[in-house]
């Protein structure tokens, strides 16, 4: 297959080649390096979790644009986009695990236990919200009514892609526990009404890569002895041994990847693409549902009782 036939085929790789473009669109063609054509295919690869032959074939996209251009006499010289590399993907595990629903439940735990709110947050936000780590940190509490989550933005780096230009406006259910950990977090951020719902100390949205990094992984590498986290474990008398009963962290987008596994078990995958909003559904079907299918509503009640039953019957390890 060319290309042009891979992109004909599948419309949302144009799209998210130009969306990821228009946030760089302030500036012009001839100022762009390959670097800059690097960041840009990274910013696809990181929001997207795409294969590398997906990735190919929007580089090759973006080099025809260019080679049109420097045709058209408005770049000279080399093409930007031949020499940039195809970012390298995450680890494997990161790309396929799906975290079940009493892992991530557990991972809340530990946190919440941590007093690590905005983590839990984020992490509830990621797998009940089925959101792409960009759209939890472009959610705004101004996109939540208490019943939905309408996802109009996605933030990679410093850039925000614009709302109009993402096809997956649609809004996505708030269940419980998400619902509790939401009402929560704004108490504690001064019943905020506007702006990002995951956001630091200045305001602005908070990495998430960094989060998982500095706040998530740390809190689940605890000592089975004393319960000692392992960066705390230093002066202690006895070796450091990983408590195993805790999980494991497999990424942002295994939470996402969870979820769709839990809500496709529980109904049908129809439900779990409601949820995740992938475009790969007919023309009809993304025209004319405008708000959340009924099939993936149904299913996310199941997953809300089922995380109720959860913490009823304890089947949650206590930490
Ligand atoms: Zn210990």
């Amino acid at each position: 297959m060319s290309p042009c036939e891979a992109l004909n085929h599948c419309p949302t790789l144009k799209r998210q080649a130009f969306v990821r473009w228009d946030l760089e669109a302030k500036r012009p063609l001839w100022e762009y390096k390959t670097r800059d054509v690097q960041y840009l295919l990274q910013g696809i690869a990181d929001d997207n979790n795409l294969s590398s032959e997906t990735l190919k074939h929007i580089k090759a996209f973006l080099s025809g644009v260019f080679t049109y251009a420097k045709n058209q006499g408005v770049i000279d010289g080399l093409n930007p986009v031949r020499d940039a590399m195809i970012p390298k993907k995450a680890a494997t595990s990161e790309e396929t695990y799906a975290a079940s629903l009493e892992e991530v439940l557990a991972i809340m735990d530990v946190l919440g236990k941590a007093g690590e709110k905005k983590a839990r947050a984020a992490v509830a936000l990621v797998f009940f919200a089925g959101l792409r780590p960009g759209e939890a940190r472009g959610a705004h509490w101004e996109d939540y009514d208490g019943k939905r989550l309408f996802v109009r933005r996605s933030i990679w780096r410093v850039w925000t892609t614009s709302p109009k230009t993402e096809s997956s406006v649609k809004p996505v259910p708030v269940i419980e526990p998400l619902r509790s950990i939401l009402v929560e977090l704004r108490e504690g951020d001064r019943n905020a009404s506007t702006g990002p719902i995951l956001r630091g100390p200045s305001g602005s949205p908070l990495d998430l890569v960094n989060l998982a990094e500095r706040v998530v992984k740390p809190a689940l590498l605890r000592c089975a002895v004393c319960k000692q986290r392992e960066a705390k474990h230093a002066g202690a008398c006895h070796d450091f041994q990983l408590d195993e009963t805790l999980p494991k962290w497999h990424g942002w987008y295994s939470l996402r990847r969870g979820v769709a596994t839990a809500v496709a078990d529980l109904s049908n995958s129809l439900a779990a693409k409601g949820l995740l909003r992938h475009s790969s559904v007919s023309t009809t079907e993304r025209h004319y549902i405008k708000d959340v299918p009924e099939s993936t509503l149904q299913a996310m009640k199941q997953l809300e009782t089922l995380c109720n039953e959860c913490a009823n019957h304890g089947q949650v390890k206590p930490n």
